[in-house]
């Protein structure tokens, strides 16, 4: 590739840095050397992708291979992409400035739905066919991970492989498999057959899918011999010994988490029933505070970073918290390291735990009650009261907050207008504690923002039977709220519903929305998760123009009986107990968190069950 070329657009575009590579920590090899060449691809901006933690592990853990060279392509914005077209430029990996469709893998990681017109124009703008079966001898093989991968249906007819939980374990099999392939010179077929019997991998051209006559699917089977009729996912079975990158790129540009991220653990035993998350990333495996300051040590030494941010589902569950708290405040205030913490349960905040989070925390703390009322909160299984909110925010006002955000999800399974009515009333009950404990003298000071986001049925959860509030009850739910909370001191955030209908429609999809990526993609289509990009109008006319109805997978009610699109993946956790958390959350029974008993939820059928 002409870097050249690319340098003389660069000046033409918005935030050049994005495009320029060449950053602190940046491994540099050289790929002609290599005999694989892996792009690491992420369907967004470079400052989302850059604060991505799975990209900063995989990055450095697949340039520890001799053999192979990983660089790094994000999606240029649309300035860069109609310069780099203007041009005839194609995309290109931040590294060497060389085209990724020359690489051996492109590596999409799929953190949310609305990413996927991202993958379909990376690969157009790669110049790759978007097609699996269009491409042959000479053509990358693409590959997708990440917490969407478990359902990677709707982008089966654009993927080779996909890996089915952790990267870490899977990827270096992957790339012996294919360096060896390699050598032998066979054909792509082969190399897929060979990666079809990796634990983990998942080759979508491999199974064939019939329908129903109501559009329902009736199998998902092999249609070749060798081939697992269910794939399992992977998990590390020891994050102390698991690799962790002890240098990370520093970028020359603000990213959205510009610092060092230290993931604490991996998993959650706390089982809200609307959380994909707690679910596919089971079971809970914890790093000892004392590797964390191993990492911390040599990561604030090899990248300069000052701040340091613990990274984890529900950090105030990990067991050695107030030690690693206390450790972080010996060695490093001194030094002027600070760090940071995630949102934190509201059960979880003690007097002393909010004294140390208020010497490195001035920004304002978010609370997430995410439901209303109670008997909601029963439902989803949150586990926590009324009683918790207000002793949190009570303590964060003593102690001079005077910024808090109170996150909830609206169109909850079993939700009621009282529900509703009870998130206006909670926020109307924390300004009244703010205003008690200051007798009105600083009101003025008191930000309250109530956040409301609109529940999305996701695959793998209790809730993933559920069907979805239609766009216009959404809608009208928000409004409600809007004159609820017409507080003062109170401000009102909402999520786009149409936003939420589409990630539905492709969390649960299947590979027949396939058509409806290439048509939306065809209409301009990308960027969907970016307010100024979306174009909602353009995706209806792309579900007409395919004769798909997305109401048939956003608001239908799914029989317990019905072959999911997902039928096929293990992700540990068993359909059983999804299916006896919705029947309890129906009934409004609490699950309690599994560090004291075990639910059984099927995790420790993996690895030999790494569950004590
Ligand atoms: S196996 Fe038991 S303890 Fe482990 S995550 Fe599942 S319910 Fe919790």
């Amino acid at each position: 590739m002409d870097k050249a070329k690319i340098d003389r657009i660069l000046g033409q575009v918005g935030k050049p840095v994005r495009y320029m590579g060449n950053e602190y920590n940046m491994v540099v090899k050289d790929p002609s050397e290599v005999l694989i060449n892996f792009a690491f691809a992420f369907p967004d901006v470079y400052e989302v992708g850059m604060s991505h933690l799975g990209m900063k592990i995989l990055y450095h853990l697949i340039n520890e291979r001799e053999d192979t060279y990983c660089q790094r392509v994000f999606a240029p914005w649309v300035d860069m992409e109609q310069k780099m077209r203007e041009n005839r430029i194609p995309l290109f990996a931040l590294e060497t400035g060389e085209p990724v469709a020359g690489f051996d893998f492109i590596g999409f990681t799929l953190q949310y739905e609305m990413s996927y017109t991202n993958v379909i124009n990376m690969l157009d703008l790669a110049g790759i066919p978007l097609m699996r079966r269009e491409r042959g001898k000479g053509h990358p093989f693409v590959i997708a991970g990440g917490p969407c991968a478990y359902n990677a249906e709707p982008l089966a007819d654009f993927l080779d492989l996909v890996v089915m939980g952790e990267g870490e374990e899977v990827i270096n099999q992957l790339l012996d498999e294919y360096a060896e392939w390699k050598k032998q010179g066979a054909d792509r077929q082969d190399f897929l057959a060979r990666a079809a019997g990796i634990k983990g991998v998942y080759i979508p051209g491999f199974y064939d899918v019939d329908y129903n006559h109501d559009g329902t699917i009736c199998s998902v089977k092999p249609n070749r011999p060798g081939v697992p009729s269910v794939v399992q996912k992977r998990i590390v079975r020891d994050l102390e010994k698991a690799y962790y990158p002890e240098a990370m790129i520093v970028p020359y540009m603000n990213i959205v988490h510009d610092r060092i991220t230290l993931e604490v653990f991996r998993g959650c035993t706390r089982g809200c029933r609307f959380c994909q998350a707690g679910m596919i990333y089971r079971p809970v495996r914890e790093r000892s505070a004392s590797r964390l300051m191993d990492l911390a040590r040599e990561l604030v030494k090899n990248t300069g970073y000052e701040e340091i941010s613990l990274s984890s589902l529900s950090t105030s569950d990990y067991s050695q918290l107030e030690e690693l708290v206390k450790q972080f405040m010996d060695e490093f205030q001194s030094r002027r390291v600070s760090f940071a913490l995630p949102s934190l349960r509201i059960d979880s905040f003690t007097r002393e735990f909010i004294e140390e989070m208020k010497k490195v925390r001035k920004a304002g703390l978010t609370f997430a009650p995410e439901a209303g009322t109670q008997r909601l909160r029963d439902v989803i299984n949150k586990g926590v009261t009324e009683e918790d909110l207000i002793n949190s925010v009570t303590q964060a006002f003593e102690l001079g907050w005077d910024t808090v955000k109170l996150y909830f999800m609206i169109g909850l399974p079993t939700e009621t207008e009282q529900d509703l009515e009870g998130i206006g009333d909670l926020a109307a009950k924390v300004r009244e504690c703010y205003m008690n404990l200051n007798r009105g003298r600083k009101s003025r000071r008191l930000k309250i923002t109530v956040s409301t986001s609109s529940f999305v049925p996701k695959p793998f959860t209790p809730f993933q039977w559920v069907a979805q509030d239609s766009v216009e009850l959404l809608a009208q739910k928000q409004e409600f709220l809007r004159e609820k909370l017409r507080i003062k001191g109170v401000t009102y955030d909402w999520h786009d519903p149409e936003l939420s209908f589409l990630e539905a429609v492709f969390a649960r999809g299947d590979r027949r929305l396939g058509k409806v990526l290439l048509e939306a993609w065809k209409r301009g289509c990308k960027f969907d998760g970016w307010a100024e990009c979306f174009n909602y109008s353009a995706w209806l006319e792309a579900f007409r123009a395919s004769g798909i109805e997305p109401e048939f997978y956003a608001n239908r009610p799914r029989d317990k009986e019905e072959v999911l699109p997902w039928a096929h993946i293990d992700m540990g956790v068993t359909t059983a107990f999804l299916r006896r958390e919705y029947e309890k959350a129906l009934r409004g029974e609490l699950t309690p968190d599994c560090r004291g008993v075990c639910h059984g939820c099927g995790i420790n059928r993996l690895e030999g069950g790494l569950c004590p």
